[in-house]
């Protein structure tokens, strides 16, 4: 005890020195700190290195309720984006394998989906992109901490190893960027102790086998498209609506093409307790909400997909006098990403009113640094920013839903161009094509311009990127009239939209 009381003794002395000595010269030991190595942080301290400045980056994975840890680089390359699309691809190679006997290929044999090589591949290239992170950061002289960080003030950051050693570092500015966790629903009994999140899928060795997933998001939907297509019995619990924030009609037929292919939904349905069987297998009780009856059923696996937290608890903020919003926990951001504290900056999934998306945390942070280092004004455009929802049949989106333009506009006001079309890989594999729509919303009147773009279909996420530029550029109904597709192709199919939802005609395509 004297042992500790004496080593507390002396950090603090040498604290206390090293503040001192910072208040008196006004030197740090670095121009920028940044908490949180995911897609932002690493994006604004490599930018910053190569303007410079003299960096450090701290990241610290706690791990998941289950024990599931990961290496830098964030939520996006270890527990999101990266195993996800993977693991979306894994599906969509089942669907393929089917369509591919009516391409004539011949597979001998019944085809069926190991986990295990699966999430061994996905892990490895995770691991991968893991290590290139630490190597980008030893070339470009950034320096690299292991540690948790908390603020001391508006200068000083302390970091805590995994032994619990301190470290302390001074710095001109400190970025936040320690973006959200996966919630668990601690309410309902059973939920912590026998449910896993988006935290653990990914890394599991096993398969999870038939499985449950509350929540209707992107992460829910996305986990049981995947699941579903690489062959597990997946059924998706809706307390309300799916996509919430999302054009409702592009979202239904998300859903329905997953019910086709063989999800099960759990419409408005709430969860009450998960008990575990003697024989392992959970059973889920849940209320029907139209009915108030009470359902029963066993599961291998509850995914939690009801939303993410921000990791704010532990940054000693309130100390320090950041501001938070008090419902979502967030930190209160302005337009250049500074908090309530001269010096302190956040931004990425931790920003209050911040899309939660990689490429938009990626660019704030590179401007930031760039501002930081005082090389640019340029602030970042939150406005307009596409999106893509990785579900079996994809959708991806720019601008307002139609709902929203309505509101916004008034119904008279807006004009909504629509085509169900048929993806011409779909005809020989005969697949349905019944979800496959594109909706254009515009302004009504003069050239018409595009206030949302909406299409569901293969590869959603490339044909939205391209469209997306248009949008940005302020493009109209003539532009896209104007512009000359590439046949054959779906994306195509958005050059030619030409029938009003006003009309009432006919949206299908035929022919060419
Ligand atoms: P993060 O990437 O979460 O990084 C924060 C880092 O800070 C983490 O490494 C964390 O461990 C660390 N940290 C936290 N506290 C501390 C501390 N005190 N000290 C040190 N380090 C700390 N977005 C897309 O654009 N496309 C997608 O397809 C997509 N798919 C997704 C799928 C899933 C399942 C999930 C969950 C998310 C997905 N996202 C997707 C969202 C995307 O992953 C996030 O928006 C993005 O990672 C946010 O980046 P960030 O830098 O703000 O935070
Ligand atoms: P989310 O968008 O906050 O959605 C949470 C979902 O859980 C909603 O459907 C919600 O239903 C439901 N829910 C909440 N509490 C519940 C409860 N107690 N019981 C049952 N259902 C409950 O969260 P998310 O899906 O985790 O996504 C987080 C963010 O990650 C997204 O905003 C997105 O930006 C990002 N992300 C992006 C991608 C991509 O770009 N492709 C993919 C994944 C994630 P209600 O609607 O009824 O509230």
């Amino acid at each position: 005890m004297a042992a500790l009381c004496r080593v507390r003794h002396r950090w603090k002395r040498t604290n206390c020195i090293q503040l001192l000595t910072r208040n008196l010269t006004g030197t740090f030991d670095y121009d920028l700190v940044v908490i949180g190595g995911g897609s932002g942080g690493l994006a604004c301290s490599k930018e910053a290195a190569q303007l410079g400045q003299k960096v450090a980056v701290l990241d610290y994975v706690e791990p998941s309720v289950k024990g599931t840890k990961w290496g830098i680089g964030g939520t996006c390359v270890n527990v999101g984006c990266i195993p996800k699309k993977l693991m979306h691809q894994a599906a969509l190679l089942g669907t393929a394998l089917k369509d591919a006997q009516k391409y004539g290929w011949q597979i001998t044999g019944p085809i069926s989906h190991d986990w295990s090589t699966m999430a061994e591949a996905v892990q490895n290239h995770v691991r991968s992109l893991n290590w290139g992170h630490r190597v980008q950061l030893q070339d470009k002289e950034v320096k690299y901490l292991n540690v948790k960080g908390s603020l001391l003030d508006e200068h000083t950051v302390k970091g805590l190893t995994r032994t619990g050693k301190e470290i302390m570092l001074t710095a001109k500015n400190i970025v936040i960027a320690t973006g959200g966790r996966p919630k668990y629903p601690t309410h309902i009994p059973g939920a912590v102790e026998h449910g896993i999140t988006s935290d653990d899928i990914f890394w599991l060795k096993e398969s999870p086998g038939k499985t449950l997933v509350v929540g209707a998001s992107y992460v829910a939907l996305e986990c049981a498209g995947f699941l579903t297509g690489i062959g597990l019995e997946t059924t998706v619990m809706v307390r309300s609506i799916p996509l919430r924030g999302f054009d409702q009609q592009m979202a239904g037929l998300v859903t329905d093409y997953m019910e086709a292919y063989g999800t099960k939904f759990s419409w408005r349905s709430v969860p009450k307790s998960v008990d575990k069987l003697s024989s392992g297998v959970l059973q889920v009780t849940w209320t029907e909400e139209q009915t108030g009856k009470d359902q029963r059923d066993t599961f291998d696996s509850v995914l939690w997909a009801v939303g993410r937290a921000p990791e704010t608890k532990t940054l000693g903020l309130e100390k320090v006098g950041v501001k938070l919003n008090k419902e979502s926990g967030k930190i209160l951001v302005a337009a250049d990403e500074s908090t309530s504290v001269p010096n302190i900056y956040a931004f990425g999934d931790i920003g209050e009113g911040r899309p939660e998306l990689t490429p938009t945390a990626i660019k704030a942070g590179k401007l930031l640094a760039r501002r930081l280092a005082g090389q640019t004004n340029e602030l970042m455009n939150y406005d307009n920013v596409a999106t893509t929802v990785f579900t079996p049949l994809e959708y991806g989106c720019v601008g307002l839903s139609e709902e929203e333009a309505e509101s916004r506009h008034g119904k008279d006001s807006i004009e909504v161009y629509h085509a169900f079309y048929k993806p011409l890989e779909f005809t020989v594999a005969e697949r349905d094509a019944s979800q496959c729509y594109i909706k254009v919303v515009c302004k009504r009147g003069g050239d018409q311009r595009i206030l949302g773009l909406h299409f569901t279909g293969p590869n959603a996420g490339e044909v939205t990127q391209g469209f997306a530029m248009g949008f940005q550029c302020g493009a109209t109904l003539t532009h896209l009239k104007e512009t000359v597709g590439i046949h054959p192709t779906c994306a195509e199919e958005l050059t030619k939209v030409n029938v009003s939802k006003r009309s009432g005609l006919d949206a299908t395509v035929t022919g060419c």
